[in-house]
């Protein structure tokens, strides 16, 4: 099978650099139809002369993506993720410059400037698909299991507790216990789904009406695979 950069979008599974998308699930199918009815298309498809090829690989060209997209942003999505390290949902979702907004905090939680820019990203610029995306080993969701206290960090902590209490595990509910850890982040990511509609008039109006979706996603950082929550 030929690599190319467009199958890795089109949410084909590869090998060669671990990053596989699970391309059936309706969240994945809202994500890509979005970027299809966009008018900007896929990325490959709005960048395709701005990619260029090394080692067999295809590559963004982000000094051509910047010039391009000084003209004016069209971003297909806003992503609400987490600030680890390891989990930057443009690299991770094969994104370039202008493609999307990304809101990034510990947990992935909603809060209201986050909601603010939300309603920016879908209402004023144009954006029609809302991502949550968690991811696996999420060390906010383990300071939340274990009630760490620390400055500010307390309070976000707290905005991620209802979905350690949410969560139904039937083995070791303890912050060393790594698949309960991954069903919080999980539980965290539909509870923030629920927060967006909840408290955001604008966001629950425009999923409504239909012009946009909310859909949610874990990152597993060790697989590298992109779960579209079903
Ligand atoms: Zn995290």
């Amino acid at each position: 099978m030929e690599r190319t950069r467009f199958d890795r979008v089109a949410g084909l599974v590869f090998d060669f650099d671990g990053l596989i998308l699970d391309s059936e699930s309706p969240g994945y199918v809202a994500w890509s139809e979005v970027f299809t009815a966009h008018g900007c298309a896929l990325p490959f498809e709005k960048y395709s002369a701005c990619i260029g090829t090394v080692n067999g690989f295809d590559l963004h060209n982000y000094l051509e993506q910047q010039e391009v997209s000084a003209k004016g942003q069209y971003p297909a999505a806003v992503i609400l993720s987490c600030i680890d390290s390891r989990a930057p949902a443009e690299t991770i979702m094969d994104l370039g410059i202008g493609d999307c907004f990304n809101a990034r905090v510990a947990g992935n939680i909603a809060n209201a400037d986050i909601l603010g820019s939300m309603e920016f990203a879908c209402k004023l610029a144009g954006a029609k698909v809302v991502l949550v995306m968690g991811h696996t080993s999420c060390g906010a969701i383990k300071g939340a299991i274990d009630n760490a206290q620390l400055g500010n960090l307390t309070g976000l902590l707290a905005k991620i507790r209802p979905a350690v209490d949410a969560t139904e595990y039937s083995g070791e509910r303890s912050a060393k216990n790594y698949g309960f850890v991954d069903a919080v982040a999980r539980k965290n990511v539909e509870l923030t789904m629920a927060d967006i509609r909840q408290r955001s008039a604008v966001l629950a109006e425009m999923q409504t009406s239909g012009a946009i979706k909310i859909v949610g996603a874990m990152y597993n950082i060790q697989t590298g695979v992109v779960e579209f929550l079903r």
